[in-house]
């Protein structure tokens, strides 16, 4: 058989896992002039509706072009769009140090439900001829597939077949998850400037991150739920042995998950807490929650099967993020589109010097980058003094805040900062001014202003 577009024979190609990432690489290849054969431990049915998403997947501007680049819809037309994020930052004496709204400078973010993406973009693979497998792969399975394809990718998730690709230990610095997590999506609120207006006159378009130094941190942002459509998520992290953490540790229901959060709020991030309270959990969704953690992990781009057949790592297979700085989702769909771009045009065989050259050049072009922000937003011991300039910084010029908010968009120009002096360069190219000077008008917040937002919507 010959491909119209380049007049090769035509190439096939596996993809184990219909999470959003291997299902957008399946549709991608199968657009690029492959066959494809996609694989999945779920029917189409379950993998809307007996799942939890993955994860919140707020994603930015590069990886919206990525995805733009591929012929597929970004839902940026459809989600609440995040215009920018407010910080608070309060010390161990529950001090209300640090506050500042980093505006989005050229993009905005959207979080759209990763089961509503896989399952649309599912759908279309199976209209354009895709081939859809419900099987739940194995290594002796992996290897009889492999050996039938020019290209095998997977992209089982953390877990899953991620143990055929090996740990890179230069890049996995991390012996354990940094945090525990727990996510509730929920509706009641809009997203208009009278939610979260005490933040700043962008209100609901901003998502809203509180930093409690000896507990965590919570988060709320607007999100595209798959059966409530526009709605917020909450993601929240408990250090280890916090009181949050043994809070997070109870919930087992979307309404217990839910009802932590709110008490949360109410113990211990106040600023925000009407539109907290406002919120109500998706009765459609039983779903909607989440709780566990993630060990940041690089593995190798490239595996083997028993009987060496050679794969590709895909996604959370090939690096899992701890969620904080939102890099996971994003470094997979820039992966996927990368990758697909690199075959469509490759003459020879998919071999392992071809997958680890692919996966290099991600790795220099934004998994390493992906991986130094999240360490950042985490306060590695490593980045605090970094961090402690960075944000400080921010509440004296917006244009410092902006810088900070967008390594979630693009993290690249993070990877150079390693010293006072890289920090100070790099706040200084964002806002034109003396680095040092600015940290020094530093003054400690003092008090966050509160919410008095009334609770219309909800009381209606
Ligand atoms: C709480 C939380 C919040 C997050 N927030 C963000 C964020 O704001 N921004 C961001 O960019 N990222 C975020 N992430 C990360 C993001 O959600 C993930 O990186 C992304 O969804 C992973 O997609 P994936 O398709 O690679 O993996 P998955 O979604 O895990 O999909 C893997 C699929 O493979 C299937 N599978 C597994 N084993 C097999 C098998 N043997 N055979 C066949 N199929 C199999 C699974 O059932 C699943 O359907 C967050 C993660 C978490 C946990």
């Amino acid at each position: 058989m010959t491909s119209h577009a380049t007049g090769r024979s035509t190439r096939s190609a596996a993809v184990i896992g219909a999470g959003q990432t291997g299902v957008t690489a399946a549709l991608g290849l199968l657009d690029a002039g492959f066959t494809v054969t996609l694989y999945s431990d779920r029917d189409q049915r379950a993998l809307r509706q007996d799942v939890p998403a993955t994860g919140t997947a707020l994603q930015f501007g590069e990886t919206q072009q990525a995805e733009a680049a591929l012929g597929l819809d970004s839902y940026t037309a459809r989600a609440p769009r995040h215009t920018g994020l407010s910080v608070r930052i309060a010390g161990p004496e529950r001090e209300e140090l640090i506050a500042f709204d980093g505006h989005f400078d050229g993009y905005a973010g959207v979080a759209v439900d990763t089961r509503l993406k896989a399952d649309e973009r599912l759908s279309l693979f199976l209209e354009r001829g895709g081939q859809f497998v419900v099987d739940a792969v194995t290594p002796e399975s992996l290897d009889a597939i492999a050996a039938a394809q020019d290209l095998t990718l997977v992209a089982t998730g953390r877990g899953g077949l991620s143990d055929l690709f090996a740990v890179d230990t230069a890049r996995t610095v991390y012996a354990g998850p940094q945090r525990s997590l727990l996510t509730v999506t929920v509706t009641g609120l809009g997203h208009d400037e009278s939610v979260f207006a005490h933040r700043s006159r962008a209100g609901g378009g901003h998502s809203g991150f509180s930093i409690l130094a000896d507990q965590g941190e919570g988060w709320w942002g607007p999100y595209l739920h798959k059966d409530a459509g526009p709605s917020w998520a909450f993601l929240g992290w408990a250090r280890p042995g916090s009181d949050w953490e043994k809070r997070f540790a109870a919930a087992d229901s979307a309404v217990s998950a839910h009802d932590i959060v709110q008490q949360l709020y109410r113990d211990y991030i106040e600023w925000d807490l009407p539109e907290v309270l406002a919120t109500r959990v998706i009765a459609e969704d039983p779903h909607s929650w989440l709780k566990g953690a993630v060990r940041p992990v690089v593995r190798s781009g490239s595996g083997k099967t028993a009987g060496g057949h050679v794969i590709a790592s895909l996604g959370d297979t090939s690096a899992a993020y701890d969620p904080i700085a939102g890099q996971g989702a994003q470094s997979g769909l820039i992966q996927a589109q990368r990758l697909i771009a690199a075959a469509a045009v490759h003459e020879g065989p998919f071999d392992q010097a071809w997958i680890d050259a692919q996966y290099a050049s991600f790795l220099a072009a934004r998994g390493d980058a992906a991986n130094k922000v999240t360490r950042l937003f985490l306060g590695d011991p490593e980045l605090a003094d970094i961090g402690n300039q960075l944000f400080a910084t921010a509440a004296v010029d917006p244009k410092a805040a902006s810088a900070l908010v967008g390594l979630l968009h693009r993290p690249q120009p993070f990877l150079g900062v390693d010293s006072p002096a890289t920090t100070a360069e790099f706040v200084t190219a964002a806002t034109g001014q003396d680095a040092a000077e600015l940290l020094g008008r530093f003054t400690p917040a003092g008090r966050f202003e509160r919410s008095a937002f009334s609770n219309t919507l909800a009381n209606a």
